[in-house]
């Protein structure tokens, strides 16, 4: 019995043993799937840091900074890009919207998680004096869209890298003017999101420290459109009104009317702008002009919102006019500029966000953004796809003033470029491997612009 017993015993061993053989092996296999597909975070932002790695980026952007192209205009942009995806065995479809490229990362197959970079300049003349100075009188890269498409490129570089463990299609999308000229909209009108589950985009960020990055759940980013009336009166002698009708004095009513708008009109709780930004007429001391145009940009939180102020900015301009004995026009420029609708982020990708980011990050990285009421033209994304867009911080403490984005002073700390590379790869990645709060893969119905 005992020597039974001991024998029982023995095999009871070795068959404990065996056992917790493959606890262990199922154990390394799932930590090895798990570091492959969830918690490569951390692993694709030392990639992206390595120096070969980090120097190719800085190449990319640095190319596109000396050669600043106006929205619809990216053609050496697109070319640039078109070349570094051909390099990382990357496929795409151009032209999309003129100058857009969009690049197929994985199966081919569903689910498809989109990301996002816009590649236009702005009309600025640079003024910072450094060795990859715009090149381009009177444009530059003044909005960091150069570093978004660097990023972008680094992105699929790591996805690429990865691709035998993606569990989908990662949509790479480079997309031509967002500075005004609705691009995205072009975009999805071409029909690049017709399939696309979620997407992901993001706007660096001097204000904020590198290694860190700002988002909110919900509105983000505020609709905006623009408007611009001509007063027309009766021009004349300065020093014979009553044989005028004066235009300026006229415009000059309608702007304080236009105040009102927000201070009397809308729930103070309710974020929204008006600004008279344009007035031009007259132009001499003595003669009072035949007309007078003004221009500016409207705001808002809500669709219901943005139509009210649209509608009200017309009423007041043309009835205060007419006070005057004035008669007013107002266009609403939405041919060359759309409207551009709230950017809302998706509550399901926000915790998928706080998550992927929070691994890479630290969690006390990971901050609350305020909504702002700049807009952008990732809205039209967030209309009509689950969307997420957030900050990424470029700020280097060591640096001298911070100067924001649109100034002719504007710089990129390069530095920052590994993060927005590895935090793309690593939301579309673990994406795709489910790691999101689940939510039915539907458009959210909102109610914003
Ligand atoms: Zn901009
Ligand atoms: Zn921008």
């Amino acid at each position: 019995m005992e020597e039974l017993g001991r024998e029982g015993s023995g095999s009871a061993m070795v068959f404990a043993k065996l056992i917790a053989l493959v606890a262990l092996f199922d154990l390394v296999r799932s930590a090895s799937v798990a570091g492959s597909k969830l918690d490569d975070a951390a692993g694709f932002l030392e990639r992206a840091k390595e120096s070969e790695f980090f120097d190719w980026m800085v190449s990319v952007r640095r190319r596109i900074h000396e050669n600043p192209e106006l929205g619809y205009e990216e053609f050496a942009t697109s070319e640039l890009i078109r070349n570094e995806l051909d390099a990382l065995g990357v496929t795409y479809r151009y032209p999309i919207a003129v100058t857009g490229v969009v690049g197929y990362i994985g199966t081919g197959k569903a689910p498809f998680v989109a990301l996002r970079a816009d590649m236009d300049a702005l009309s600025l003349q640079e003024a910072v004096e450094w060795e990859h100075k715009s090149k381009v009188p009177g444009k530059m890269h003044a909005c960091g869209h150069d570093a978004h498409v660097a990023m972008l490129l680094g992105a699929a570089k790591i996805l690429q890298e990865h691709r035998e463990n993606l569990q989908g299609t990662v949509v790479l999308i480079f997309q031509p003017a967002e500075e005004g000229g609705g691009g995205a909209k072009k975009m999805i009108e071409a029909g690049v999101v017709k399939d696309v589950d979620a997407i992901f985009g993001f706007h660096v960020a001097p204000n904020i420290p590198s290694g860190t990055v700002e988002a909110r759940s919900g509105p983000i980013m505020a609709g905006s459109g623009f408007f611009e009336a001509v007063i027309g009166g009766k021009g004349g002698h300065a020093a014979i009104p009553q044989h005028t009708i004066d235009p300026i004095l006229a415009a000059s009513n309608v702007i304080v009317s236009l105040q009102h708008l927000v201070s009397r009109e809308a729930d103070p709780l309710d974020s929204q702008v008006v600004t008279v930004a344009k007035f031009q007429g007259g132009g001499a001391f003595n003669v009072i002009p035949d007309s007078v145009s003004i221009g500016g940009t409207f705001r808002a939180f809500s669709k219901e919102s943005f139509f009210q102020l649209k509608q009200r900015i017309k009423e007041v301009i043309i009835a205060q006019a007419s006070v005057q004995r004035c008669i007013a026009t107002v266009d609403f420029l939405d041919k060359g500029y759309p409207f551009f609708p709230v950017t809302v982020n998706s509550k399901a990708l926000h915790g998928h966000f706080q998550k992927v980011a929070g691994r890479m990050l630290g969690a006390d990285n990971v901050r609350d953004k305020k909504p702002v009421m700049g807009s952008e033209d990732f809205s039209f994304f967030s209309e009509v796809v689950p969307a997420y867009y957030y900050f990424v911080g470029t700020k280097n403490k060591s640096e001298g003033p911070v100067y924001p984005p649109h100034s002719p002073f504007f710089t990129i700390n390069e530095e920052a470029l590994p993060y927005g590379a590895a935090l793309h790869a690593s939301l579309a990645m673990s994406y795709l491997s489910k790691d999101h709060t689940t939510s039915p893969l539907t458009v959210e119905v909102h109610d914003e612009l």
